[in-house]
């Protein structure tokens, strides 16, 4: 038996083991507790790992393409950072690079990193670190907001040139659904259920999965 808060109305109560798919609800407030989800981690690992090769994919091929009488020029997103870097927008530059490419690289690491470190329970102790990171990234991640300004973007210039959405346009769209998936299936509880603890006891309950 787990002794938690409630994180909505602070009421302190023991969480009995729960079968899975099962879902513990507070006695007072009836908000959701905890939910004991069937392979969270693996499935969250599987959609991460995925995240990382589309995101690599989406950063190196181009963007879109674009042609005008006769001349056609290709983007990527750094690229594009690049460019406004150069036209003296340095700070619209920095923000495109930090949410479009630093943010979500850093937190598809942080997530791997503890993914991976917790094939082997008990994890060490900087996994839990890790995950603070990986959440302090994810609000900056917004690929959603890159990819509606790319939208607009491709709209106004549709009137005065060919545009060709490229591989990268689709990466970006394929990471928002990774994104989202990854938000759904990863239960946080999970990870610090496996975290060793500080003065080097292993945790209580491991469950064998
Ligand atoms: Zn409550």
């Amino acid at each position: 038996m787990e002794t938690i808060a409630c994180p909505d109305c602070d009421l302190l109560q023991q969480l009995p083991e729960l079968p899975p798919g099962g879902k513990a609800r507070c006695p007072r407030c009836g908000n959701t507790l905890a939910v004991q989800p069937t392979d969270s981690l693996d499935r969250t690992l599987a959609l991460t790992l995925t995240a990382a090769i589309v995101f690599i994919v989406a950063n190196t091929s181009p963007l879109m393409g674009l042609s005008a009488v006769g001349r056609s020029a290709s983007t990527t997103i750094i690229g594009g950072a690049y460019q406004m870097w150069l036209q003296g927008q340095d700070v619209t530059a920095m923000i495109v690079a930090f949410c479009a490419v630093i943010a979500p690289a850093s937190y598809i690491l942080f997530m791997l990193t503890v993914l991976i470190a917790l094939r082997r329970p008990p994890a060490p102790h900087w996994v839990g670190e890790m995950l603070r990171w990986a959440d302090s990234m994810q609000p900056w991640s917004m690929s959603e907001v890159m990819m509606l300004g790319i939208l607009v973007a491709l709209i106004k210039i549709a009137e005065l040139a060919t545009v060709e959405p490229g591989i990268g346009m689709y990466g970006v769209g394929g990471l928002i659904f990774l994104f989202a998936a990854i938000m759904v299936t990863f239960h946080p509880r999970e990870v610090w259920k496996r975290v060793k603890w500080a003065e080097g006891a292993a945790p209580r309950t491991i469950d064998s999965e």
